[in-house]
């Protein structure tokens, strides 16, 4: 009778172990299963390894979930950047320079107009006791100047109050 060359025997035993391993996930069909079955009825070798294979997958399926002894931090990316009191320090200060930034177009904005688009200005100024004083184009632009004055130092203060938080 002219049989199909039988598997060398190691080479059995070597696929019934791969066998017995994926079995123990599943992974073996039905035909494989009765071929593994067959082979540990004749093989005590095998037969030893599958019941090994098992009781240690059963033991490491059956026992709780070990929790490390010490906790362990993954550092995220904002501790190693920086901290929220500088980033909290940082906003502020931004929108501080918006602020003055701001104000800065509100009070420029009349002053530009009365150097280069108004031509003169009449007008005075009377006040409660009956003082006149009039009104021309650089009373009017007086105390937004000043202002601007300030606010042109103000804003490099801001600048370096976030150089030092910073450092
Ligand atoms: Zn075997």
């Amino acid at each position: 009778m002219a049989g199909r060359e039988p598997l060398p025997r190691v080479n059995v035993c070597e696929r019934a172990r791969e066998w017995s391993s994926l079995r123990l996930d599943g992974e073996l069909s039905v035909l494989e299963e009765e071929l593994l079955e067959r082979h540990l009825g004749v093989c005590e070798l095998c037969a030893d390894f599958d019941d090994g294979m098992r009781t240690t997958a059963d033991a490491m399926r059956a026992a709780p979930v070990e929790r490390p002894s010490r906790r362990t931090r993954i550092p995220t990316r904002r501790a190693a950047g920086f901290s929220t009191q500088r980033r909290r320090t940082a906003v502020v200060a931004a929108a501080a320079c918006a602020t003055i930034s701001f104000a800065q177009r509100v009070l420029s904005t009349p002053v530009r107009r009365l150097r280069r688009s108004v031509s003169s200005v009449r007008g005075e100024l009377v006040t409660a006791e009956g003082a006149r004083e009039p009104i021309d184009s650089s009373a009017l632009r007086a105390a937004p100047e000043r202002a601007l004055r300030w606010l042109s130092v103000a804003m490099p203060l801001v600048a370096l109050a976030m150089l030092f938080a910073r450092s």
